[in-house]
């Protein structure tokens, strides 16, 4: 249920948005959804489509974007993307990473020195991207 609270953030969020802008109407809205996190984007689209029915939102067009995560390593600073290193992974473990994120440290290295210290950079987190209102 998950999905759910989130949707139920965002929308809050977004509300929070529109009545500190006065907006008359709420256009459109991006949510960006990290690679890392554990959401199933049909629910959330469709908790999404449920919680906005009696809200100011429910005329808005509602964008859901995943987003690919991104890594820096700590060591030598090289940056790399998720999509870089998914293919090395056997699917058990992509999956695991997928679904607690904090395991991407066991089954990932930095492709240039090996070493395990690096940084999330992207990837991580739901957020609204942008709100277009209408005043
Ligand atoms: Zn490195």
């Amino acid at each position: 249920m998950h999905e759910w609270a989130l949707a139920e953030a965002v929308i809050s969020t977004i509300l929070n948005v529109a009545k500190k802008n006065n907006a008359k109407k709420i256009v459109e809205a991006k949510i960006k959804i990290g690679n890392l996190q554990q959401i199933d984007p049909d629910i959330l689209t469709f908790a999404f489509q449920e919680l906005v029915k009696n809200t100011p939102l429910k005329k808005t067009e509602v964008k859901l974007e995943p987003e690919g995560a991104n890594f820096k390593c700590r060591v030598c600073g090289f940056e790399w993307g998720f999509e870089n290193v998914m293919n090395g992974l056997e699917v058990n473990e992509s999956e695991a990473i997928h679904f607690v994120p904090d395991l991407v440290h066991t089954f990932i290295r930095c492709p240039r020195c090996n070493s395990p210290d690096f940084e999330v950079k992207r990837g991580r987190g739901v957020w609204v991207e942008y709100v277009t209102i209408s005043k």
